[in-house]
């Protein structure tokens, strides 16, 4: 197999699913596989789903010799120096679990691991929106807000790895209960959940919205991508609820900018979609959420990737000598 071409390989690892593809030197997705998270049972069961899953890219055992490194991103808390998997919630079955001993001495190759913000935000600087920028902040809005920060082109841990838990950054301590315990983090204002309860409290005043119809009268059924629907149509409570929501979130960034003046700000995540269009808009308020006197200087930009983000940001953690 000397002579065949080397390969990196990204493992995202989920709390359901371990998702793992080829990536190349431009950051391209060349093939993906994905496989249901192994989490009951012995540590190695987990492994043996990772394994599962790189196993999937390859059409014989054997072509495996041609991966020249692995990078992995999984849930936090970890410790991105040694690879350790110290207790993530919502991947119980590995608790202190030296993930990247174990897999290099599975696959004789180098191995790195990362949480998945941190890791999807160095593929964004290497490859993705944030490519020629210098110093990015980057946030993934969904359930949750997860969010990293690439200086000089490197992700900034902090002591021990646990920095850039932008999402949790309290904007009101008298706020709703986070779940990470907090009072008044921006994910528990601003995430997809938030949006979508945000609108619910509305709509219980508001029996004309188009929300009504599109949830099919179950007000559980609101969702925030629904919001972003019945916004485009005009809505008097998608509008109030957008309103409050970037409110919200330009004054979180607000304070980013004061904190770090990064070139660029990167967002991605499912609710990234229903806040392309108003970009401009959140910028907009910056003047007013931060005393930075020249924000309107700093770009906020879309994710170039996706569903993708975490394999591509897993393989954006090898660095450059150890792909081949
Ligand atoms: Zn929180």
């Amino acid at each position: 197999m000397k002579n065949a071409p080397r390969v990196v390989v990204g493992v995202d690892i989920g709390g359901t699913k371990v998702a793992a593809g080829l990536v190349n030197g431009e950051g391209e997705i060349l093939a993906r596989n994905r496989t249901p998270m192994l989490t009951t049972g012995a540590p190695s069961n987990g492994l043996t789903a990772v394994s599962t899953a790189i196993r999937g890219l390859f059409t014989d055992a054997s072509s495996q010799n041609q991966i020249s490194a692995i990078g992995i991103c999984a849930p936090g808390p970890l410790n991105p120096t040694t690879g350790v998997i110290i207790n993530p919630p919502n991947l119980p079955i590995w608790h202190n679990y030296p993930l990247a001993e174990e897999m290099r001495r599975a696959y004789k190759v180098p191995i790195r691991v990362d949480n998945d913000a941190n890791a999807a935000a160095l593929a964004e600087a290497k490859w993705g929106a944030g490519r020629g920028y210098r110093n990015i902040f980057y946030a993934t809005l969904g359930t949750g807000i997860g969010t990293g920060i690439i200086l000089d082109g490197r992700i900034f841990h902090g002591k021990t790895g646990a920095a850039a838990e932008g999402g949790h950054l309290g904007i009101d301590y008298k706020g709703p209960l986070c779940n990470c315990g907090k009072h008044g983090c921006i994910e528990t204002l601003a995430a997809g959940p938030a949006i979508a309860r945000r609108a619910r409290h509305k709509l219980e005043q508001n029996p004309k919205s188009v929300l009504w119809e599109m949830a099919g009268g179950d007000i559980q059924a609101v969702s925030s991508e629904m919001v972003g629907r019945a916004h485009a149509l005009n809505d008097p409570v998608a509008k109030e609820v957008m309103r409050e929501t970037l409110d919200l979130l330009a004054y979180w960034l607000g304070s980013i900018i004061d904190l770090l003046e990064p070139d660029a700000i990167v967002i991605g995540g499912g609710v990234s979609s229903l806040l392309a269009p108003f970009l401009d808009e959140i910028r907009e308020r910056w003047r007013g959420a931060c005393i930075n006197p020249r924000p309107l200087d700093i770009t906020l930009l879309l994710a170039h990737y996706g569903e993708g983000a975490g394999i591509a940001g897993a393989a954006a953690l090898v660095d450059e000598e150890e792909r081949d």
